[in-house]
């Protein structure tokens, strides 16, 4: 019994690798991506952060815009501000549309943000840059669409972009090279958990 599925296994692995074999011969375009991290699931934010850190490990130089309220605490500001210097860090500071009820002053804090996150996207030493929870300054019309588009897709040919939050629309999806959509199947917050420093922020 045991044997048989050792066999099995040992075959279905021979066919895996095969196929990832000839997928991976078949990829041979060197060159740095852009990637949209969306949908209404727990883990944009986290997976970008992780790539800072893959980043990192290499000695790669790293630019981070994150458009949200700067009042709002995240474990990922304190550290890199504490440990990793060599990262660019910018964070929106006011703004969102829930908080303050003022939609000129989240416009200016968005246009403010968003010279930044396009500095960094002329900047040929970042190797990676990370724009967090862009799509909503896109989906509340705060920043110019073809402006965004334009700048990501004119970014220096060895910078890779991350950009993370829910939507974004489809031309913004039409011009990235991977996009995954992070599926809610459920939420501890819904079951009344509430969000925990050092794993939801
Ligand atoms: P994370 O930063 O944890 O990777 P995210 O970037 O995918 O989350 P956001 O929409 O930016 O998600 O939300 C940030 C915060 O909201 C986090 O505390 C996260 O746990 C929480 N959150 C994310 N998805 C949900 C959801 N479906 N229901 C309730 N809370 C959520
Ligand atoms: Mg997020």
């Amino acid at each position: 019994m045991t044997d048989r599925k050792d066999e099995k296994h040992k075959k279905a692995m021979q066919k895996q690798k095969t196929s990832v074999d000839s997928s991976v011969a078949q990829a041979n375009i060197d060159r740095a991506v852009a990637i949209l991290l969306t949908g209404n699931g727990k883990g944009k934010s986290s997976s970008a952060f992780g790539m800072v850190m893959r980043a990192l490990g290499y000695g790669h130089r790293v630019g981070v815009v994150q458009f949200i309220k700067g009042a709002m605490l995240s474990g990922e500001e304190l550290y890199l501000k504490e440990h990793c210097p060599q990262v660019e860090f910018y964070q929106m500071g006011t703004g969102f549309t829930w908080d303050t009820q003022d939609r000129q002053s989240d416009i200016e804090a968005a246009e403010r943000t968003w010279a930044v996150a396009k500095s960094y996207l002329e900047d040929a030493s970042l190797d990676l840059v990370v724009l967090d929870e862009l799509t909503y300054m896109l989906s509340f019309d705060y920043l110019n669409e073809d402006a965004v588009l334009s700048a990501i897709q004119n970014r220096p040919s060895g910078q890779s972009v991350v950009v993370t939050g829910r939507g974004g629309g489809k031309r913004l999806q039409d011009i990235m090279d991977t996009v995954s959509e992070v599926k809610d199947v459920k939420h501890a917050f819904n079951a009344g958990i509430k969000a925990r420093k050092g794993v939801d922020f």
